[in-house]
């Protein structure tokens, strides 16, 4: 399937919550969802019954959104969790977490995961001291996420870490400000993940 497209304030009135897709503008009175917040289209005003199934399949939409990422690949990190130890719900959930975009935008070294998903692929940070360039790539306990030493004075970074940089950073990250780089020190657990989810109806939309 390929990526969406189209305005994606609309994905946050569908979901009926804030996703922070946009950055600053997120934080600010020009938040779609705060002036308009039901459902988008000619019928969104309008309160429908949900169906189990229903219910199951905007849990899973919503995390998907919140994370930006594509179904096959949202899949693979539900049987990803499915095999790892514990509960799948969290598994999943701590899995999308750990994705590098994600860990950058944690950092506050981009305005949002789409961002941070960008500056990625353009080669701007190292995982221990490697370039990775996939917003995909997984981070580990004890890896060291960077800026990388030649993007540390490209104008694009230094917006970034302006606009950013004050930002709470989450506790499982241990963040240098000057060195533009944090620790991974644990993984995070779903107490540290806000998004509010009820992630045992994605497990049950996998499991029809
Ligand atoms: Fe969602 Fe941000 Fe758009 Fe508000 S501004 S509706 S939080 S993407």
């Amino acid at each position: 399937m390929a990526r969406y497209t189209g305005a994606v304030c609309r994905m946050c009135r569908r979901e009926g919550q804030k996703l922070f897709l946009k950055g600053e503008r997120c934080y600010s009175d020009k938040c779609s969802f705060v002036s308009r917040g039901y459902a988008p289209g000619q019928h969104g005003q309008n309160r429908k019954k949900v169906s189990e199934y229903g219910m199951q399949l905007r849990e899973k939409q919503k995390t998907r959104r919140f994370y930006g990422v594509l179904e096959s690949q949202f899949a693979k990190y539900f049987e990803m969790a499915e095999k790892k130890q514990g509960m799948t719900g969290p598994n999943l959930l701590i899995i999308c977490e750990s994705r590098l975009d994600n860990v950058v935008y944690r950092m506050g070294l981009a305005s949002s995961r789409a961002e941070a998903r960008q500056l990625v692929v353009h080669g701007h940070y190292t995982v221990n001291g490697k370039k990775v360039n996939v917003p995909s790539y997984l981070v580990r306990e004890g890896d060291v996420v960077a800026v990388c030493d030649k993007s540390r004075s490209s104008d694009k970074i230094k917006a970034v870490v302006e606009a950013n940089g004050s930002r709470p950073v989450p506790m499982w990250l241990e963040m240098n400000q000057d060195k533009l780089e944090a620790k991974i020190v644990r993984m995070p657990s779903r107490e540290d993940i806000d998004l509010d989810v009820q992630e045992n109806l994605i497990v049950e939309y996998y499991s029809r």
